[in-house]
């Protein structure tokens, strides 16, 4: 790092224009003209990776009839809606899910390691309401996976779901004002109301390498991680069927952030292929004292600790003590000290985009510094610091990835951002070296940036023989990210258009199934047959989403990935994929009113 110059450097300790150079070569090198085209489905010869690993199908009849609701989603979106749907008395749901339970992210990956990423207190919803305390400050899968299952049995959601079903069609019954759904299993009923809350990583995807197809070992994507192959199980147990394996990872980013510890402890040798390091901060987990958890669990805690959490993301004035202490509140706790330390003169909106670099550059040189601190070996200390801004990608947390590279037989294949240059039957090749494995586990994460309806794998035709895909053909329109014009009846829950807060999804969702609740059950004691946002207010909304900054994350100065459309222009459907201009916080204290009034200002009920 060259060319300091002393004004540059003086007020923060780094050089701030070598870093950013670096930061523009680091990016270079892994631009490519396909972009999301890179990337394959598991499908076609790929189908048998796709596979659900976890329960065989079980043969059932198809169902007709009717109920009052429809949620298409066993993950926390369909849970929390069915229960406060449950809470209002409304307990004629059904959730379809394509899994064979409830769990959504949760049912499938059950790889090695996975964990919340975002404190339990405000990540696992409804543990007040099932009076669940979790274990560990950031719970492991098996137990969100349970706790997924306890919120089932409480709202009795069991009851009418379908598992292992898909929808193939939703089609609006203008004259009998319902939903008409078709499945994969056969299944034709109707839905006076239907919800849909797919989740936004649920379509894994794969690398297009050349020659992926023809590897003979064993290959698994992590989301179906199979443990007939690995031994061990999702709780810990010793994977002992890797012993004697050479293993490969194709992928560095959350996912194989948590999984790698495990597989060096259990594989004779793991190969670690990385086209991108990710920033890996430290995790420092601990166990839930139950005395110190029954101290702080009084009514109305858990939504104390979701607005705690949003109001400490904030980069502005508003914070509060900070409950929840974590990598994700000290980013903007760093911003906030450095906005607030600048003079008068620098306090202008080019004076607060610098302290939000240095703050970065700041944070960014701690994380490089950790692998220093952790990786014994000088070049893969090296190879495993990130560079780029920490929100171009998914932060990580995790305090035993970097030493996992101490491990002896774990190996750090860096591909100098080109990524694995090909397969072959017997194993990967990098700068035309060949790595011979057993086993290929792709951690190549999921589909982002197609259409929802590509992902969600139907359409929904609504009042006219309006398609949603048409609809949103150029960009998502609704208000509050869950209701849609010309689509009566119809509510989405997911965090675009309403909060958008990245570093919690589960509060949108929660948030979104309150309000979801509390419209259907106005309708439901009314004798109302139909709700819909009208033309108007949805216009008012789509413009108001318009006048904010736009996205904080996913510049497309950074380095590719999904967070910015793997660094090609995302042309004006990205300008829509925005949260409430003022923020999540804002978002969230006017929708309680909006909900609360009971006037639902924008809707039509007829
Ligand atoms: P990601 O999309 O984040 O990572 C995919 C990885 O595969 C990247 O490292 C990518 O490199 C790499 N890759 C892709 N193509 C190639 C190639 N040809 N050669 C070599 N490497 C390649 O997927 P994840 O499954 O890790 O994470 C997805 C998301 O799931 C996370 O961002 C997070 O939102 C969520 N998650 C949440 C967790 C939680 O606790 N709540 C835990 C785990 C995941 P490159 O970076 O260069 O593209």
């Amino acid at each position: 790092m060259a060319t300091k110059t002393h004004a540059e450097t003086a007020a923060t300790g780094f050089d701030k224009t070598a870093l950013r150079r670096k930061y523009a070569e680091e990016r270079a090198k892994r631009i490519r003209p396909d972009g999301n085209d890179q990337y394959r489905r598991l499908e076609g010869k790929f189908a048998a990776y796709a596979e659900d690993p976890h329960m065989p199908v079980k043969p059932r009849e198809p169902v007709r009839d009717h109920v009052t609701f429809a949620f298409i989603g066993g993950g926390f979106a369909g849970l929390v809606t069915g229960a406060r749907l449950a809470e209002r008395g409304i307990d004629d749901v059904r959730i379809i899910e394509k899994g064979g339970d409830f769990g959504g992210t949760w049912y499938w990956n059950r790889y090695p390691g996975a964990q919340c990423d975002t404190a339990s207190m405000i990540y696992m919803p409804l543990l007040e309401e099932t009076g669940h305390m979790p274990s560990e400050k950031y719970a492991h899968g098996p137990e969100i996976l349970e706790h997924c299952q306890r919120i089932g049995r409480q709202y009795d959601l069991y009851q009418k779901a379908l598992f292992q079903t898909e929808v193939t069609e939703l089609k609006w019954d203008e004259a009998n004002h319902r939903w008409i759904i078709r499945t994969n299993r056969g299944d034709e009923f109707t839905a006076q109301f239907l919800s849909m809350g797919t989740g936004p990583l649920h379509v894994a995807k794969l690398p297009g390498i050349e020659g992926i197809e023809t590897f003979a070992g064993k290959s698994m994507h992590t989301s179906r991680w199979n443990y007939d192959y690995t031994g061990g199980d999702p709780a810990g147990a010793p994977m002992d069927g890797l012993a004697d394996k050479r293993v490969a990872i194709i992928g560095t980013g959350a996912t194989a952030v948590q999984c790698v510890p495990h597989l060096a402890n259990a594989a004779k040798e793991l190969f670690v292929f990385q086209r991108t390091p990710s920033s890996v901060d430290r995790r420092d987990n601990r166990p839930i004292d139950p005395e110190w958890f029954n101290a702080i669990a009084t009514p109305g805690w858990q939504k104390r600790w979701l607005e705690n959490f949003t109001a400490n993301q904030a980069a502005g004035p508003g914070a509060q003590e900070d409950l929840v202490q974590d990598g994700w509140t000290d980013i903007a706790r760093r911003l906030r000290a450095r906005i607030f330390a600048l003079p008068p003169e620098q306090m202008n909106p080019e004076g607060i985009m610098a302290a939000f670099e240095d703050a970065d550059f700041e944070k960014m040189e701690e994380i490089r510094g950790r692998t220093d601190e952790l990786v014994d070996d000088e070049a893969t200390a090296q190879a495993l610091k990130a560079w780029y801004r920490q929100l171009c990608k998914r932060p990580c947390f995790h305090d035993a990835y970097l030493a996992a590279f101490n491990t002896p037989g774990t190996h750090l294949i860096d591909t100098g951002g080109q990524g694995v240059e090909r397969i072959t039957e017997t194993g990967i090749v990098v700068n035309s070296q060949e790595y011979p494995v057993d086993c290929i586990i792709y951690a190549s994460g999921f589909e982002v940036g197609s259409d929802y309806t590509d992902r969600a794998g139907y359409d929904v035709t609504g009042r006219d023989g309006i398609k949603l895909s048409k609809y949103w053909a150029k960009g998502m329109r609704s208000k509050h990210g869950i209701h849609v014009h010309g689509f009566p009846n119809m509510f989405i829950v997911q965090p675009t258009q309403g909060a958008n807060l990245i570093s919690n999804i589960p509060h949108n969702l929660t948030e979104s199934g309150e309000t979801i609740a509390e419209v259907v059950a106005h309708a439901v004691e009314q004798d109302i047959s139909e709700v819909e946002v009208t033309k108007e207010a949805e216009d008012d909304w789509v413009k108001l989403l318009l006048s904010g900054q736009g996205l904080m994350i996913g510049a497309q100065d950074c380095t590719p990935g999904y967070y910015n459309n793997e660094g090609q222009e995302p042309g004006p459907k990205a300008k829509l994929a925005v949260g409430h201009p003022a923020g999540a916080m804002a978002y969230f204290k006017y929708i309680q009113g909006w909900r609360e009034s009971g006037a639902f200002e924008g809707l039509e009920f007829r």
